[in-house]
């Protein structure tokens, strides 16, 4: 990719990436967001945390997780039990965004991991492996191992008081499963996959930035209007991934999920989202209750975890996305490198909220005992799920490329497009020492 022409996908700034010292990475040189790092033996340090990953995977899923005892009364359960108890309840909504994120999405992404890698490992490309390379960084964002084993951590404190918890094998499988696929994450270079495919012919590159259209996947930035006869959709040379100059009805897709996040945001935090039986007493749970019940036992730190992740989060979230599309709506030019700031937390704090998702689920599994001790999943529930989830896609649907876009010509990205043709026409001519390798760049590289 290097000497190549990239477009920031924060800020939509056209640049090139020079070439790296080791270890190195590139940052926007508008709004600062990482461009690019220098990951040293990617290929096979990903490959081996794929693989560890994959067998960590099988058992964790395939050994007993947690085990419940309570008056000589013994459950065992797996990570799916949850996910068939809370089905059973009838709560299937629950049941299928617990079985996607902690349960489906890791797994997939281990699998098409390695789908992708071994034929990397063996030299080749099959036509299919740009295809699901996408898929591979589309599900990343859905995977919340991490959150789920928190999740674990408050349920198992809720229960001290009640039971006695053992932890099975696959726990602790687990909890190194979490740091081995955040090791595969960190290794994987997607250079790797995208600097082999080849990037059809240069005729689509562009010659003024208005013309350009980054592809949102592979960044590859190819001219906007297509060629004639290339049909109306225009898809990625490289990757083959669908080409959008900006998301479609940015503004307008997120406007309807923000409201519909705030129309649940009510019933999730005042319904209730569990009811817990213990010997023959029953007790309703609102997320604040919850929140209430660990400050009155003493656990202060984990409920500050709880009310942070679970009230405070989603509603940061939704006041800064509000926030941005009123910036945006009104053409705001105020401080745009903080604005773009801020849309890249909400991209990174919104998952944490579904941790009581996760205590709701984690506990329906634990606690079957019928009238001594049974917990069974509410409607807040249902309504918290959909808050974050919405909030999610909220986000997803944002394109912060607006913010910068309201600033009038992008004269930067036309003089970066510019340098990049002088280096690609000297390259042409044979005489690639004319400009270095890593010549006139908007790109700041720093090492670390
Ligand atoms: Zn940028
Ligand atoms: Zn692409």
């Amino acid at each position: 990719m290097h000497d190549d022409l990239t477009q920031c996908p924060e800020c939509g700034l056209l640049q090139r990436i020079p070439v790296l010292p080791p270890g190195g990475s590139s940052v926007c040189a508008r709004c600062g967001c990482v461009l690019h790092r220098d990951r040293p033996d990617s290929l096979n340090r990903t490959l081996a945390l794929t693989i560890a990953g994959l067998a960590l995977f099988a058992i964790a899923n395939g050994f007993p997780f947690l085990s419940f005892s309570m008056q000589g009364q013994v459950t065992q359960t797996t990570l799916f039990t949850g996910v068939l108890e809370l089905y059973g309840q009838g709560q299937w909504q629950i049941a299928a965004v617990v079985a996607f994120t902690s349960i489906l999405a890791p797994g997939l992404q281990l699998t098409l991991l390695l789908a992708v890698l071994i034929p990397l490992y063996a030299r080749r490309l099959p036509s299919w492996l740009p295809s699901l390379f996408r898929y591979v960084r589309n599900l990343t964002p859905w995977g919340m191992m991490d959150v789920f084993m928190l999740g674990i951590l408050v349920s198992v404190v809720k229960l001290s008081e009640m039971a006695t918890i053992l932890a099975g094998p696959s726990l602790f499988a687990f909890a190194v499963l979490i740091f081995v696929l955040a090791g595969a994450q960190a290794a994987l270079d997607p250079d790797l996959v995208w600097s082999r495919v080849p990037r059809g012919t240069r005729a689509g590159a562009p010659l003024r930035a208005a013309d350009s259209i980054g592809c949102e996947v592979c960044e590859l930035v190819v001219a906007r209007h297509p060629a004639p006869g290339a049909g109306l959709r225009l898809h990625c040379p490289r990757c083959a991934a669908l080409l959008r100059y900006r998301k479609p009805e940015s503004l307008e897709r997120t406007w309807a999920l923000v409201l519909a996040a705030v129309i649940c945001y009510l019933p999730a935090n005042l319904l209730p989202i569990m009811t817990v039986t213990s010997l023959g007493r029953v007790r309703s749970d609102t997320i604040l209750s919850g929140v209430g019940y660990l400050l009155t036992h003493g656990m202060w730190p984990l409920a500050a975890i709880v009310f942070v992740a679970s009230v405070f989060v989603p509603l940061l979230k939704l006041l800064i996305l509000v926030y941005l599309l009123i910036s945006v709506e009104v053409r705001s030019g105020w401080r745009p490198r903080e604005r773009t700031r801020l849309y890249r937390i909400t991209e990174t704090i919104g998952r944490w909220s579904m941790v009581d998702v996760f205590v709701v689920s984690i506990l329906a599994a634990l606690v079957r005992l019928g009238n001594l001790a049974s917990v069974e999943a509410q409607t807040g529930a249902i309504f918290f799920c959909a808050v974050v989830v919405l909030t999610m896609l909220a986000a997803m649907s944002f394109d912060p490329r607006l913010i910068w876009d309201r600033l009038g010509p992008d004269l930067e990205s036309e003089r970066a497009l510019q340098q990049g043709q002088d280096h690609v026409r000297d390259r042409e001519r044979g005489d690639p020492g004319a400009r270095g390798a890593d010549g006139p760049s908007a790109v700041r590289a720093r090492t670390g």
